[in-house]
């Protein structure tokens, strides 16, 4: 199980692998540029390498790492000012992925914000990424679905499934799940048989060859709400068990588990309670220790 959090690259990117390490994880995500900022300077050759080596020296390779793209990037943006500034900070994100040795870049599709529909967004989001993947290389545009907050779309199986019959190439996009973002939502994962039927239906309407990561986040907002708020595992709306059962389940064995909870000081023992599931031990509430 490749299993970690969305590490700080404060000071630059070559710092997040060790950041990673140090939790104790063997996955993690990162932004490779100011996520407020529109514009950063270009990545220098030496933060590449630096990067490069830290990666090599602590066991991470490019299906451990999942970079995610700036906040302010909307693919699917209503106006076209904003829609060209996305377009072109996203293919910048593309190649410092490139540059970096990456192989994903996650993002969030994009909100129509109530300004046009919810299928004329999508359609901008599948333009913007053909774009995208037809001017770079090497990287896997990975759409992260959303709890449906503010005009967002990618919230339904079939909407990421739509996105991805408009991506000409299929070789290169994929999938990853937020569970916070899964049950604000509306799709269940607390009881098993309600994890069977949410992951069944993913692998009918999307496919378990798109998925490439998962985020971990209990959540804070109601089931169904559509309110996107993270809480740290066993303490919000989700609860321990679904955790248990992601940290088992064998189709989830070789994409990267990232931790996006909010309090960082409880990410190692997150961890170390997702692999004492995955090992079939005892569940342990995080920040109790034994
Ligand atoms: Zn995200
Ligand atoms: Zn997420």
């Amino acid at each position: 199980m490749y299993v970690g959090a969305h590490v700080s690259a404060s000071g630059g990117v070559a710092n997040a692998p060790a950041n990673a390490a140090a939790i104790g994880a063997t996955a993690f995500a990162l932004f490779v540029k100011n996520q407020r900022q529109w514009s950063a300077p270009p990545l220098g050759k030496e933060q590449v390498e630096a990067f490069k080596l830290s990666c090599e020296k602590h066991g991470f390779g490019p299906r451990q790492i999942l970079p995610h793209d700036t906040y302010l990037i909307n693919l699917g943006a209503p106006d076209g000012e904003n829609l060209k500034k996305s377009r072109a900070a996203f293919l910048d994100e593309m190649a410092r992925c490139r540059l970096l040795g990456l192989e994903m870049l996650n993002f969030h599709p994009g909100s129509h914000r109530g300004l046009i529909s919810p299928e004329a967004c999508l359609d901008l989001v599948a333009s913007s990424v053909n774009a995208a993947l037809e001017k770079s290389s090497g990287v896997t545009a990975v759409i992260e679905n959303t709890a449906g907050q503010g005009g967002s779309v990618g919230r339904t199986f079939e909407e990421l499934a739509y996105l991805i019959e408009k991506i000409e190439d299929k070789s290169r996009v994929g999938v990853c799940l937020d569970t916070c973002h899964l049950f604000a939502a509306g799709y269940d994962l607390r009881q098993p048989e309600a994890y069977e039927a949410t992951m069944a239906d993913f692998g009918r309407t999307v496919g378990f060859s798109y998925l490439r990561a998962m985020h971990l986040n209990d959540c804070k907002s109601a089931f169904g709400s559509r309110v996107d708020r993270h809480q740290n595992l066993g303490k919000g709306t989700i609860g321990l068990e679904a955790f248990r059962m992601i940290a088992s389940d064998q189709r989830l064995k070789s994409i990267p588990l990232i931790l996006e909870t909010p309090e960082p000081e409880l990410w190692p023992d997150e961890i170390a309670m997702l692999r004492d599931f995955e090992a079939g031990k005892q569940k342990r509430q995080p920040g109790k220790r034994p």
